[in-house]
């Protein structure tokens, strides 16, 4: 039990390899400002006793609400020169998660992916057929056009000159644990600049861009999710705490380290646990990131500077 009320969640808008000379320092304000909304937004909701669970779907939606991040609106293009999103949701307490892939009209993913978990026996809707539900289950839609942006449509061009012909570009995602005791995970995403219709990266995928057991922690995860699946990552965390007795730290270490032997894929990871421990790993340039614990200052940062708000 979580006697002591402690509560925490952490934050992330994406992970990614760009240098820190394509940023304008208006451009890391913004950034910067994005991830303190969300942040303070899920924040509010623990501090008013609120669950775990509506936490990180309020901060996540203040994310896919940002055209800045790849998610809901400003979705990474893909080789239709349109856009499709992932999001999922996962309860600690009860193992109950959500997903949706491949979606196209839905302004918050993660709060479709959330009546997926609670008003359906499933766990994941795909493309028309969770559209279908969004619409029956009168979520907020929006045209194609809401979810493209100016900037995404430029990173889509320059992906076209690349070797590589995608590029991950960023997710969203948050962890929580709330006074009770209950922790929750959510991811969204707009998945890889350039990827096929149909494409479904990590993030849905329970176990591998999701996952939140009470028993251990909350995962959300960011980068190319052909590894991060592969790798089976989010739960990979959960099994090292679980069956190894590590700490959250040790755990992440250890997948970083199983990563870099094995399928050396770029990503970052953030995870909560009962003891409102956070930890935000990552391997690429930045991550924008984020936690913030009890009236503890918030922790922000995108590069490897790290600075607090009060
Ligand atoms: N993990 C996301 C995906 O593969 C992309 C990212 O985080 O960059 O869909």
């Amino acid at each position: 039990m979580n006697s002591e009320e402690n509560f925490v969640i952490a934050i992330h808008g994406g992970a990614q390899n760009k240098d820190r000379n394509t940023f304008t320092p208006e451009m890391e304000e913004a950034y910067k400002k994005g991830i303190e909304e969300a942040l303070l937004t899920g924040w509010e909701v623990l501090n008013d006793d609120g669950p775990a669970l509506d936490a990180v779907e309020a901060a996540v939606r203040v994310l896919e609400d940002n055209p800045l991040f790849n998610a809901g609106r400003g979705s990474a293009i893909n080789c239709e020169k349109d856009t499709e999103q992932d999001a999922a949701i996962m309860d600690g307490k009860t193992l109950k998660a959500g997903s949706v892939a491949a979606i196209r009209f839905v302004k918050n993913p993660v709060s479709l992916a959330r009546k997926v978990m609670e008003t359906t026996e499933h766990v994941m809707l795909t493309g028309p057929g969770a559209e279908e539900f969004a619409r029956r289950s009168g979520l907020e839609l929006r045209p194609s056009e809401y979810f493209i942006t100016q900037e995404k449509l430029e990173e889509f061009k320059n992906t076209l000159n690349h070797e590589k012909h995608t590029a991950g570009k960023g997710t969203v995602g948050a962890v929580a644990l709330d006074k009770k005791g209950d922790l929750a995970a959510a991811t969204s995403t707009g998945g890889l600049t350039n990827k096929l219709k149909g494409r479904v990266g990590d993030s849905p995928i329970i176990g591998a861009g999701t996952y939140a057991n009470n028993e251990a922690c909350a995962v959300s995860c960011t980068g190319d999710g052909e590894f991060i699946i592969r790798g089976v990552f989010a739960h990979l965390v959960y099994a090292l705490i679980k069956f190894k007795n590590m700490s959250l730290h040790e755990a992440l270490r250890e997948v970083f380290r199983i990563n870099g032997e094995g399928l050396k894929t770029e990503m970052g990871i953030i995870a909560v646990d009962r003891k409102a421990d956070a930890e935000l790993f990552y391997n690429t340039l930045p991550m924008y990131r984020g936690y913030r614990r009890n009236q503890e200052p918030a922790f922000l940062a995108i590069w490897e500077d790290e600075f607090r708000i009060e």
